[in-house]
């Protein structure tokens, strides 16, 4: 409480707003995820890889916009191709450009898409690989696993459909499944089912792998029976330079993307094996209606290819992502011994507080939610943004001084509430 109180202080002007929004804004909120009690603090800019709050605090970013924050703030490579896109192109055409068509290219490239499309949203790119799954098996039913999420109709954290899922009863959950080979397995050979999809890395359930056998049996599964597996690499495309299907090794029949994608800009996509992908042929009758109309807005689609061709090159993401697995093996070492725990691939990390302090993490956990909340509380006041869940996504070009001040800021908490954790 003290923590939650010193919180209230440090920031009125934040709350001052989120009284304001309250009143044209159902909670003052338009992303259920950036809600946080007693109210969300309000952030005015960014520089590189720091956010400053409306309260005039200067954080690093460990928020990384959940994944899509991957360039840090006014990268100069992003900034100029905003600039001469909007100087030479303008925005949308109401018509198809020279820059979809080498953006797909590219993509289809780095990732070993045969075919890809593009979408405003990663929720929108899984919305219509279901809907191609469907249409080219005559089957109906997706199986996901608990603690997986693919967009904000299609959430199962805590193992069950979100509310305000689609197509309720069509879901197949495989709650407490992620990492469960058998049940998995199970599953994907039930009756009518279309296909499965699944995280690599489960992101919202806290950064917790997928093992690879896990992936591999799950890939051999639906090959057996008949299913498309799409593998959702939403958050994941960052973690190698072909994205975890390429780390893993993995074939699956379609992938949906988005986030950093997008240079920053509104963006997503699917993509995969032409044959599945044929069925937004358009040129063919019975053709499923992909709409959309921001889909190809020539924006996202030159500053996407920037980000991806000029400064997310396979170095770059190699290194992000070793950067990343140093920094989570400090903490592991740091942490050892003690209820809290990190857990992640490469560039994408989340800490965990859980009784038995389990070091490997397979599934959602039960987190000890009032040590949570202290340690966000804790590290916003040694100038971290972190997700209040305990997600952290690095950011290119994030001072290395910053990863070691996290890590002194980790010790130094565990030495004050040693008690407690
Ligand atoms: N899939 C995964 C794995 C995600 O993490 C997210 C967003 O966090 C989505 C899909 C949805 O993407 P968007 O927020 O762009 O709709």
């Amino acid at each position: 409480q003290a923590a939650a109180d010193r919180f209230s202080a440090r920031n009125p002007r934040s709350a001052a707003l989120h009284a304001e929004a309250v009143n044209s804004m159902p909670g003052g909120n338009t992303r259920t995820t950036l809600h946080t009690s007693p109210f969300p603090v309000y952030m005015r800019s960014g520089r590189d890889f720091r956010v400053t709050s409306e309260d005039g605090h200067v954080y690093t970013d460990f928020v990384g916009e959940f994944t899509a924050g991957l360039y840090g703030h006014s990268h100069p490579v992003i900034v100029e191709a905003m600039r001469e896109c909007v100087a030479t192109t303008g925005l949308n055409l109401g018509a198809q450009t020279a820059h979809e068509v080498t953006y797909s290219r590219a993509l289809c490239e780095r990732f070993g898409l045969e075919r890809v499309r593009f979408t405003n949203s990663g929720t929108e790119a899984n919305l219509h690989a279901l809907a191609a799954a469907r249409a080219f098996t005559g089957k109906r039913k997706v199986v996901v696993f608990g603690g997986g999420y693919h967009g904000g109709v299609l959430g199962f954290v805590g193992g069950k459909p979100g509310r305000n899922n689609v197509d309720l009863a069509d879901w197949v959950v495989v709650d407490g499944g992620y990492n469960d080979i058998d049940k998995a397995t199970e599953a994907i050979r039930g009756e009518g089912v279309a296909a499965v999809l699944v995280e690599g890395v489960q992101g919202s359930a806290g950064a917790i792998a997928g093992s690879f056998e896990f992936m591999r049996c799950i890939q051999i599964a639906a090959k057996e029976a008949g299913v498309l597996f799409i593998l959702d690499e939403v958050m994941t495309s960052r973690l190698s330079p072909g994205g975890i299907a390429d780390l893993y090794k993995l074939e699956p029949d379609l992938r949906t993307m988005g986030k950093w994608l997008g240079g920053g800009l509104a963006s997503g996509m699917l993509g995969g094996r032409a044959d599945v992908m044929a069925a937004f042929d358009p040129r063919s009758p019975g053709a499923l209606t992909h709409g959309g109309t921001f889909n190809n807005n020539t924006l996202a689609m030159y500053v996407g290819h920037a980000g991806l061709s000029k400064i997310y090159t396979p170095e770059a993401c190699v290194q992000l992502n070793k950067i990343g697995d140093d920094f989570r093996n400090r903490l592991a070492g740091l942490t050892k011994g003690t209820k809290l725990c990190f857990t992640g691939v490469g560039s994408l990390l989340a800490s965990h507080f859980t009784d038995e302090g389990l070091q490997e993490i397979v599934r959602e956990v039960p987190e000890n939610a009032q040590l949570k909340d202290l340690f966000w509380y804790e590290m916003l006041e040694d100038g971290f943004w972190l997700v209040r869940r305990g997600n952290i996504s690095l950011i290119l070009g994030t001072d290395e001084g910053e990863l070691n001040r996290f890590c002194e800021s980790v010790a130094a908490f565990l030495e004050r509430h040693g008690d407690l954790v």
